[in-house]
């Protein structure tokens, strides 16, 4: 069954001091217009990762304005998790496709969300392509579709996004974090939108140095000494093994530096745990580095203590849809070293608001120059945190969102 998901309280006018008057102004205006309106997001998990993270805020803010809005995730079970999965990989450029039979999956798992999908919505928004068939199902289901899509699909699998494709046909609009990730022949109707974060919630909210020094002592970090921190689900295209090898070049000139590697597993990734496995085997028992999941309580709270606490944050991915956690380090003021790939760059300008790094051996370099230069991290994450605030934060991401429904609605 499609499980609706309970929402937190927020509140636009709690933002507007942090996002200015006039953004603030203008959601009302346009909410106004839209009053009422039923909303419904889809999505395949309520935990872990960037989708979820943003449909917590987003969410309830759609609320707060005067719209009526919901989330539901969608049911599966394992067999359709690690379809899907193939299917996420291979979007991003794995060379290994989906077989009949996990496409058959894939379809039949759409068609049972389909049939117990609830009708009258003004609009549906799909988020990403697990539940991506609905619109093609029951399309009688909502006025109008949206296909949300949060992965970078600017090298796909050709098959994979072929097979896809005639599935997305029928949302009249799509939206992508960049152009880069609309495939051809979607022009027309592919907006694009990079996500945002909520400067309120416990993930980001302020912490003092004190508070945050006090949660990563508990994980037996040594606050006196220099971490390094990469917060990421373990999965090959976030390189936990690329970013302890990057350690281990700063550790060999600066003996003192910690690792902290912080990543939850999602109830929708099944290749977690033997990546999470493979990263346990890869640190080989160093007491330097120190790997945490939200099995040993690393929640909201304790990931803004290590991206707050932390000397430099690393994002070393090979493939990066968008990297909300590339925002969150930055709204920390921390500065940030991350790979040249996907949404990073975006957020990144090189040498101003952080480093972008192609290689293990740059990443290290780069750590040992901002360890070495207190003042360099302290103005890469400066300059950061403002830019941050001026396009990533969530009442911009409301915003682009009320206007893409109003000239849905036109
Ligand atoms: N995250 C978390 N705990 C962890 C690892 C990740 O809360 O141990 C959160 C992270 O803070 C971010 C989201 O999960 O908000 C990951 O989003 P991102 O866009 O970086 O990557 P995705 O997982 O969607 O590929």
């Amino acid at each position: 069954m499609l499980q609706p998901i309970t929402v937190p309280n927020k509140h636009l006018a709690d933002y507007a001091s942090i996002v200015g008057r006039d953004l603030a102004e203008e959601i009302r205006e346009r909410a106004e217009r839209l009053k009422g309106k039923r909303i419904l997001h889809v999505s395949a998990t309520a935990f872990g990762g960037g989708v979820s993270e943003i449909l917590y805020t987003l969410v309830p803010l759609m609320i707060d304005v005067g719209l009526e809005a919901e989330w539901h995730v969608i049911y599966g079970r394992e067999e359709f998790f690690n379809a899907t999965k193939v299917m996420h990989n291979a979007l991003q450029g794995n060379p290994q496709d989906l077989n009949d039979e996990q496409w058959d999956v894939w379809r039949r798992y759409n068609e049972i969300n389909a049939k117990d999908l609830s009708s009258g919505w003004d609009v549906v928004i799909v988020h990403d392509p697990q539940p991506a068939a609905l619109a093609s199902l029951v399309g009688e289901k909502s006025r109008r579709w949206v296909w949300r899509c949060h992965i970078d699909l600017s090298t796909p699998n050709p098959a994979t996004l072929e097979r896809l494709l005639p599935y997305i046909e029928p949302y009249p609009a799509t939206v992508f974090h960049m152009p880069q990730y609309v495939p051809a022949g979607m022009d027309g109707r592919a907006n694009i939108v990079p996500p945002a974060i909520d400067p309120l919630a416990p993930k980001n909210m302020a912490f003092s140095p004190e508070d945050a020094v006090y949660i990563c002592e508990q994980f037996g970090i040594d606050v006196d000494r220099p971490l390094l921190c990469q917060v990421s689900r373990f999965d090959p295209w976030k390189d936990p093994l690329g970013v302890i090898d990057a350690y281990r070049i700063v550790k060999s000139e600066m003996p003192d530096v910690q690792l902290a590697l912080v990543g939850s597993m999602a109830t929708d990734d099944p290749e977690g745990w033997d990546y999470f496995n493979a990263t346990v085997a890869h640190a080989d028992g160093d007491p330097d580095i120190h790997i945490l999941n939200n099995l040993n309580n690393v929640g909201a709270i304790e990931v803004n203590a290590f991206q707050s606490h932390c000397d430099v944050v690393i994002q070393k991915s090979t493939r990066e849809g968008f990297g909300l956690t590339v925002t969150e380090a930055i709204w920390k003021g921390r500065p940030l070293i991350g790979g040249a790939v996907g949404g990073i760059p975006l957020q990144v300008s090189d040498g101003e608001t952080g480093f972008l790094v192609s290689s293990v051996s740059e990443c290290a370099q780069r750590s040992l120059e901002i360890l070495g230069d207190p003042g360099l991290g302290k103005r890469l994450g400066r300059a950061g945190k403002e830019a941050v605030r001026k396009r990533f934060l969530m009442p911009r991401l409301l915003r682009d969102w009320l206007s893409l429904f109003e000239r849905l609605e036109a």
